[in-house]
């Protein structure tokens, strides 16, 4: 068979040949970025879970994500009281022994049972809803998995695939069950899950209300028999029982139109004496941060989920000085990670701050947010990589002409 590409054809043989060599020089498959990407970085069993106070945490969260300062607060006071709340809960319990003496003292109080508050990140995509769920999780050194919600819209059978989120996270933990029980799970795309249309009565849509049922029980807590190796559930597979009371759920989305629902609701809020006032008062460009829950309701959540996601956060649109800030001021920043491959090879880069202006505009320019400015430096510098390695060069410059000259070739446009 012949498939047809832009310039020519080519023949299923020559795919598999193709594949086999690629295999062959430890090339993975697209699939398998895809797997690692959806699983956290591993923990470090010796290390345990690392308690931190919020301001610590918020700390640590600076150095790796850009701006989203409120979000960043919010998250940390979150995961500071979820992780107490195990700590207290686990005394409360009765083992007398576990928790600080302030914890044990706070246990005595009879019958106040800590409930567990999961978190919605709202905002546009790109803007670092993933970053800050992961960098938390590497953090406190807990198993951390990811899941796209529309995923779970897709497959018939709803319960198989919630089931599959907790084995990523019981792979995570490496099969520590009391680790991944304690695991922080990044329910991605929770938006596209939504109900269509804001009447109750009308739940034709089923899939979408099916669904979040289903996440309902995780969020809640309950005990889910997951296979370990996840896929369908097979009758001679043993399944490993994990309790999602104590996982801590991160869910993320886009919220696209929400912002109309939003600001209907402020605007029919607001009537009477000093209406015009306070009409006056309302940032209507960044509508996004009077989110309430009645306005996910209006999107499209049911109302217990929404109750299961008592925390909610806004992400802000990254400008362009934010956009050049990801590029250079993280830690693992991506500018830091080519003058590292390049010092491994003896050779120090230089990369003269047009370039940077140059990548960051490439970027808003075909919207493609934070998420592109990867893809477009590995643009320009693949060439030099390339060279690099084997020229007896001890410094690299990239110039403006040199990064227009490699970018065209991606863009396919003239960049004057
Ligand atoms: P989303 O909000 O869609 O979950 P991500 O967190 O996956 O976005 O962001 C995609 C990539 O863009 C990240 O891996 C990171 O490199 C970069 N990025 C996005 N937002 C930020 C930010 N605020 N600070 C630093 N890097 C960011």
């Amino acid at each position: 068979m012949l498939l047809q590409g832009q310039k020519g054809y080519i023949c299923t043989d020559c795919i598999y040949t193709a594949a086999d060599y690629l295999k062959q020089m430890g090339v993975p498959n697209p699939g398998a970025y895809e797997d690692e990407e959806q699983k956290g970085p591993g923990i470090d069993k010796d290390k345990g879970l690392q308690l931190l106070r919020p301001k610590e945490i918020n700390d640590f969260l600076d150095q790796y994500v850009i701006g989203q300062e409120r979000a960043k607060k919010l998250l940390s006071v979150a995961v500071y009281n979820h992780y107490k709340r195990i700590k207290y809960n686990e005394s409360h319990q009765g083992t007398g022994k576990k928790g600080s003496k302030r914890l044990r003292e706070i246990s005595d109080v009879e019958g106040v049972e800590i409930e567990k508050s999961n978190i919605l990140l709202v905002g546009p995509t790109g803007t670092g809803k993933t970053l800050l769920a992961r960098t938390i999780a590497r953090l406190l050194n807990v198993p951390f998995a990811i899941v796209d919600a529309t995923v779970l819209t897709e497959a018939g059978y709803v319960g198989e695939d919630v089931e599959n989120i907790l084995t990523r996270l019981l792979q995570d933990a490496d099969y520590d069950v009391a680790m991944a029980e304690k695991g922080i799970v990044f329910v991605d795309e929770i938006d596209k899950i939504a109900r269509k249309g804001d009447n109750p009565s009308i739940t034709r849509d089923v899939s979408g209300e099916g669904v979040q049922q289903a996440m309902l029980k995780l969020l809640e807590g309950t005990v889910v028999n997951v296979p370990p190796k996840g896929g369908r559930k097979h009758p001679e597979q043993a399944m490993v029982p994990v309790n999602t009371k104590d996982i801590l759920f991160i869910c993320g989305g886009a919220f696209e139109g929400i912002e109309k629902i939003i600001g209907q609701r402020l605007n029919t809020q607001v009537i009477g004496f000093g209406a015009q006032k306070i009409r006056d008062n309302i940032d209507t460009d960044n509508l996004l941060k009077y989110i309430a829950p009645q306005d996910l309701r209006s999107y499209g959540l049911i109302p217990e989920i929404i109750g299961r996601l008592p925390i909610i956060a806004t992400l802000v649109s990254l400008d362009r000085q934010a956009m050049l800030d990801i590029l250079t001021k993280p830690k693992n920043a991506i500018i830091k990670q080519f003058d590292k491959i390049f010092e491994l090879d003896g050779i120090k880069l230089v990369i003269d701050d047009k370039v940077l202006d140059l990548i960051v505009d490439t970027a808003i320019r075909h919207k493609l947010g934070a998420r592109g400015l990867r893809s477009i430096c590995e643009a320009i510098m693949t060439d030099a990589m390339y060279e690099a390695p084997t020229s007896s060069r001890k410094e690299f410059r990239v110039t403006l002409d040199y990064a227009k000259k490699h970018l065209t070739t991606i863009t396919g446009e003239a960049l004057s």
